[in-house]
């Protein structure tokens, strides 16, 4: 293996051998896909509670047979990273180790220890979360998005080097976050792909980004929700001139208005999945729009406030995941938070995977005047960044209360006391950036309000519509 950098043969090599079960395992069917299902959720309990110290005391008191995950006690993100050295399996990853990699932007899409990815996820919780992936794991995750979703939207399959497209992503680029991190490892593995792929990072200005898009005319864009909807309503209004073939959207929420919105504006389908930092491809959607879960890989259990089960049709308080493809750093019944339904109807595409809707975060574009009245759209995704990057604080609410003005909601930890300066000065700096100067931020310290199952917020939105 090079050193510091990942293992073109190996990578392969597991990832057509994914790719094969993937494809196998669907064709055979529900009853060869819960037996699989059950053989990875032993292998992987029994292996968790001989190698996972942090698990084994939590399971102590279990008995000494074959576990049944009903059986178990869910478990958090801020626990498991307050016993991270004592949950990982493998000696060589350490807190200390990994948190050093994840602060060097230089390292991203590279390998951490010559073998692992390392994702940093802030997500909706506000407690920052460092989640490592082993080859195993990445390969399960490569093949799944190869396959499954590739199938969706052929474009999207980065192993046909011929199809002669060229990727945008739009991201946050500036962290060790799940999407650059997995796309600057696909450049590293693939020069096709890196020749023809370009990130442009979500904290740009709407108006910078579009004219990037423009020169580099992308056949397949891919971000979040929110950066489609927003490129959508530039394209209505002539100010984005850019023909691609499918668009595709990951880590939010997409409304059905907001997707025909996006279809209608560009003329293409929008495809999509469900993924989380802990398990890149949770869901896939399917022609018909169904997400399906690859639950040949991934339990999931929608629980309600109880953590006991909600019946179908039934929109879940939390949702408890386990990933059956990571040995590295085990989850078994991790508390994800987002609200998720199984749906009861099967859907009219006969795959065997069961279909779920997920319901989970749901900020909003803010739309702000700019200096001459000119209306400017804002991510919110950029705007998390733009805070999270700019100064360490992580649990906050940005609210606009005006067409010039926004209030924040920040919680301090005892030794950030002077954090509201820095969250006032590095919004100030990223809304200059958008051509946004003099708007007003007001910003107050308090406890911020969370779903009280989840531990999730609503992080970003509008108090009234601005025409109201
Ligand atoms: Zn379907």
């Amino acid at each position: 293996m090079r050193p510091g950098n990942w293992s073109f043969l190996d990578s392969m090599w597991r990832w057509a051998s994914y790719t094969t079960d993937a494809g196998w395992t669907q064709a055979a069917g529900r009853v060869a896909i819960e037996r699989l299902q059950a053989e990875r959720l032993s292998r992987l309990l029994g292996w968790t509670r001989r190698q996972s110290r942090h698990y084994a005391r939590l399971w102590d008191k279990l008995p000494n047979r074959d576990l049944r995950l009903s059986d178990l006690p869910p478990v958090h993100k801020a626990g498991l990273m307050a016993h991270f050295d004592d949950w990982v399996t493998d000696a060589a990853v350490t807190r200390k180790g990994v948190e050093e990699f994840a602060r060097d932007p230089a390292g991203i899409g590279r390998p951490f220890l010559g073998r692992y990815a390392v994702f940093s996820s802030s997500g909706t919780t506000g407690v920052p979360g460092l989640i490592v992936h082993d080859a195993e794991a990445l390969a399960v995750y490569d093949a799944l998005g190869s396959s499954r979703m590739g199938a969706m939207a052929p474009a999207w399959n980065w192993n046909e080097p011929l199809t002669g497209h060229r990727y945008a992503l739009i991201a946050a680029t500036e962290g060790h976050f799940a999407g650059i991190v997995s796309w600057e490892r696909l450049r590293a593995l693939h020069p096709w792909f890196e020749a023809n792929a370009r990130v442009f990072p979500v904290t740009a200005p709407i108006r910078e980004i579009c004219a990037e898009l423009e020169r580099f005319r992308p056949t397949v864009v891919a971000s979040y929700a929110t950066v489609l909807r927003a490129l959508a309503s530039e394209k209505d209004a002539g100010r984005l001139d850019i023909a691609p073939k499918v668009l595709w959207y990951g880590g939010e929420w997409l409304a059905p208005m907001a997707r025909d919105h996006i279809e209608r504006a560009f003329c293409c389908r929008v495809a999509g999945d469900y993924g989380a930092s802990e398990f890149l491809n949770i869901a896939f959607e399917c022609e018909r729009g169904s997400l399906h879960v690859n639950d040949d890989w991934v339990v999931l259990e929608p629980v309600d406030e109880d953590y006991e089960p909600v019946e179908p049709d039934t929109p879940s308080a939390s949702v408890l995941l386990t990933n059956l493809a990571n040995h590295v750093q085990p989850l078994v019944r991790y508390e994800l938070g987002d609200s998720v339904t199984r749906v009861s109807k099967p859907c009219g595409c006969g795959r065997p995977f069961p279909v779920i809707r997920v319901d989970g975060r749901r900020d909003e574009i803010l739309r702000l005047d700019d200096a001459k009245g000119h209306d400017v759209p804002v991510m919110p995704m950029a705007l998390c960044t733009a805070v999270e990057e700019g100064c360490g604080v992580h649990r906050f609410q940005v609210v606009q209360t005006g067409p010039r003005a926004l209030r924040v909601r920040v919680e301090i930890a005892p030794r950030q006391r002077d954090a509201a300066a820095r969250v006032k000065e590095a919004l100030g700096l990223f809304l200059a950036r958008q051509g946004l100067s003099g708007i007003a931020v007001r910003v107050e310290t308090g406890e911020i309000a969370a779903h009280p199952v989840s531990g999730k917020f609503r992080q970003v939105w509008r108090e009234k519509p601005r025409h109201a």
